[in-house]
């Protein structure tokens, strides 16, 4: 169980990650959260650094979707404007938007990273699917109530755990074999 908590991969930033490091790796597709990975969560409109560099991945090939616990119709409206396709109200950690979304993506699970900012549900998420899971910092926009008031209290207790025994980050693939 807490070995589903590690991300394979744990950047201080989105902007972080390398499209070729991941190629090397296998990785042809990429699963974002939205709320605090891509957009701060409460805001209705998407950074233009964040846009251009999802053009740049899909110039790299990578192709592209959301999976994201928030509803359709607010979702849905970011997603548009990020110009990416999506499955809402998914319920990560719970498997069946991941499952959906690579039927979206036409990928496998183990040719697929998820990118998000939470341990419990990305990170959990993606690993119980088999995916190459990459925890980025949270945007730092407000969370839903309850992940403030104890998912994140929890994060911050393992966080240094599930990072590399207290690192705060790290560039390169940490896990090249998973066990
Ligand atoms: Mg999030």
């Amino acid at each position: 169980m807490l070995k589903l908590l590690h991300p394979d991969l744990y950047l201080e930033s989105l902007f972080d990650i390398d499209p070729e490091l991941l190629k090397k790796r296998g990785i042809s597709a990429l699963i974002f959260d939205l709320d605090n990975t891509l957009v701060a969560r409460g805001e209705n409109k998407a950074e233009p650094e964040v846009l251009e560099w999802l053009r740049d991945l899909r110039r790299h090939g990578f192709k592209l979707c959301i999976v994201s616990n928030n509803s359709r119709g607010k979702g849905g409206r970011l997603a548009r404007i990020l110009d990416l396709p999506g499955v809402f109200a998914a319920t990560k950690p719970r498997r069946w938007a991941f499952r959906k979304a690579l039927a979206l993506l036409g990928t496998q699970a183990s040719e697929t990273a998820v990118v998000g900012d939470q341990v419990f549900t990305d990170v959990l998420g993606g690993n119980r699917m088999g995916l190459f899971t990459i925890l980025v910092s949270s945007l730092g926009g407000p969370d839903f109530i309850l992940t403030r008031l104890i998912v994140r209290r929890i994060e911050r207790l393992i966080l240094p755990w599930v990072t590399g025994r207290g690192r705060n980050s790290f560039s390169g693939i940490r896990r090249e074999n998973r066990g």
